[in-house]
């Protein structure tokens, strides 16, 4: 193989021993992105031993660049810092208006109150997600992929909540105009900008179905106006929610009780953790099945939103998460309660907190990708099922 190892100080040897190919190509394109020449970049000139982590440092340097006057990225280069996801959800096409469905990464994780990671989350889905591609949904007997589409990550800074949102504001808004959306996580803090969008677009508040270990009602995120944990309270606060169709299911963490029984007081519904246990098939889960639509019924049907933070999810099932809580809900659980409600008026959903670098076997990321599939398949089973009703 030909190529030229001169100005990036690596042997010939060493280069040898990883991907020529995608390393070599790689290097360029980033030199190129940054304005700069391999020679002139220290940080590149690394051993190989460092290698494993080489994308990362360099892309550090390439955003360094751009936040240091650096010309910006060029198309042929990244084109949304490291965390592009270059695999598409289902391995979809990009989003057109042929797809009245689509996927969208929300790469941020600056919101955490433990361990970050969940800005990898969207890559991570969207590869688990390519073992669902090729045939039917079991239960739905569908498949999504002719109305599908996928948007990428959008390209958000990575610099502080407020203006990830600000930034994040003008982005969600066509999308929502153009497609049925399901959002990829990211933290949860991404679901309050997403529900201010959702508000818009209708007019009009949402009943809301939220899995979570955590209530997430909390008024401040560590003296911090806004967290991860803050954006049911400030969902509420703002009026972006019909408190009495705000629906939480799997809470089960540390909390002070005035969190705990926020949003029971604000008028909705909490089924923690110790209230589903043992309860798994539709007959067992019919209550929590009931209840919700009964709530829905005696406010007119409103839109329903579904944010689905995975660490709902046992440890067992969705190690990778930043803030694990052992004695969750199981897979299983979670399936026949999106199977069962597929019929409801769903607008949009999200997937949040998988933290792929704390996952064991691409649970948490096969789980994930699983609640989103099954999610799509149901608006599909549904239209068809409103279709032949006539
Ligand atoms: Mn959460
Ligand atoms: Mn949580």
């Amino acid at each position: 193989m030909d190529y030229d190892t001169r100005g990036c100080g690596l042997s010939q040897r060493r280069v040898e021993e990883i991907s020529v190919e995608v390393w070599v190509v790689d290097l360029e394109a980033v030199a190129d992105a940054c304005g700069r020449t391999l020679a002139a970049t220290p940080a590149w000139r690394g051993e190989a031993p460092s290698l494993a982590g080489s994308l990362h440092v360099m892309a550090c340097s390439c955003r360094h660049g751009l936040h240091s006057g650096a010309r910006p990225l060029t198309s042929n280069a990244m084109v949304s810092f490291a965390f592009l996801s270059h695999n598409a959800f289902l391995k979809a096409p990009a989003a057109s208006a042929q797809t009245p469905f689509a996927v969208a990464g929300i790469a941020w994780d600056g919101a955490v109150t433990n361990r970050p990671g969940a800005r990898f989350g969207p890559r991570a889905i969207r590869e688990a997600s390519h073992m669902l591609c090729d045939a039917q949904h079991p239960h739905f007997d569908v498949s999504p992929l002719d109305l599908l589409g996928d948007a990428g990550d959008l390209p958000l800074p990575n610099t502080s909540l407020a203006a990830m949102r600000s930034a994040m504001q003008p982005l969600v808004a066509p999308l929502l105009q153009a497609h049925h959306m399901c959002w990829l996580g990211g933290d949860h803090s991404v679901t309050l900008s997403l529900l201010r969008a959702y508000r818009q677009h209708l007019g009009r508040p949402l009943a809301v179905i939220h899995f979570d270990a955590h209530c997430d009602t909390w008024a401040t995120h560590f003296d911090e106006p806004s967290g991860h944990g803050t954006w049911v309270h400030e969902a509420m606060q703002e009026g972006l929610v019909i408190d009495a169709c705000f629906t939480q299911i799997g809470i089960r963490s540390s909390a002070g009780r005035e969190e705990r029984e926020y949003v029971s007081r604000r008028g909705g519904q909490i089924f923690t953790a110790r209230d589903l246990r043992g309860l798994e098939s539709p007959a067992q889960l019919s209550g929590v099945l009931a209840a919700v639509r009964e709530r829905l019924a005696a406010h007119g049907h409103p839109p329903v939103y579904l944010s689905l933070d995975i660490d709902c999810l046992d440890p067992a099932f969705a190690p990778g998460t930043g803030t694990p809580e052992p004695g969750g809900l199981s897979t299983n659980q979670v399936l026949t309660l999106l199977e069962e409600w597929a019929d409801l008026p769903f607008v949009g959903m999200d997937c949040v907190e998988v933290a792929p670098p704390y996952d064991h076997a691409e649970l948490t990321s096969q789980a994930a990708a699983i609640f989103v599939w099954t999610y799509l398949c149901g608006r599909l089973w549904a239209a068809g099922a409103r279709q032949a009703a006539g």
